[in-house]
């Protein structure tokens, strides 16, 4: 079954059908989300709803979008293919999350702040957990400014290692490259 996002169906209702919910979202509904991307589009979520063994709402899903993100170390805007895959039960608040926690400390839990569907809230935090920390990987980082060969090193003579320099110890830069972008996320 699939139901529309923007309705008035409950989580508890949701469970009772095992309801499969399939929506789109756009980018100005994610807000926190969207306020650390350059740019986002193609949000999707599909979520499942069933009762785990003890009464409780049981969520599984899949969000998904295409995010456009700053890379701190080259400074290209780089979009990138954010996915996540997720399970676990509703709590409708942070005292029943904490009780049910403390039970079993392994158990996935959702805090929702209303008995309404809100897919937003379902999946916001899990995109924002499954950003890439690096936006390009020490591969594909193809603009890397410290770790020029040939000409282009020599021509800047200050700080930067000399073409031999790089030769010689080719990591050295690249080393630099990444602390700095480290401090930069900090
Ligand atoms: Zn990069």
């Amino acid at each position: 079954m699939k139901s529309n996002a923007s309705g008035s169906s409950t989580y508890r209702s949701l469970a009772q059908q095992r309801a499969r919910v399939a929506t789109e979202l756009g980018a100005a509904s994610l807000q926190r989300f969207a306020d650390i991307c350059e740019a986002v589009k193609g949000i999707a979520a599909d979520l499942s709803f069933d009762h785990d063994g003890q009464t409780r709402i049981r969520v599984s899903g899949r969000v998904h979008c295409e995010a456009q993100l700053a890379c701190h170390r080259c400074e290209q805007l780089v979009w990138r293919q954010v996915n996540s895959d997720f399970a676990g039960v509703i709590a409708f608040d942070e005292e029943q999350a904490a009780s049910w926690s403390q039970l079993d400390p392994d158990l996935d839990i959702l805090v929702v702040g209303g008995a309404n569907l809100n897919v937003v809230e379902l999946v916001e935090d899990e995109l924002l957990l499954a950003l890439p920390k690096r936006v390009c990987t020490d591969d594909d980082c193809v603009h890397m400014p410290k770790m020029r060969y040939g000409e282009a090193a020599v021509d800047d003579e200050d700080d930067e290692m000399s073409a031999e320099d790089l030769k010689r110890f080719p990591f050295a830069g690249l080393k630099d490259a990444m602390q700095a972008g480290d401090k930069e996320q900090d």
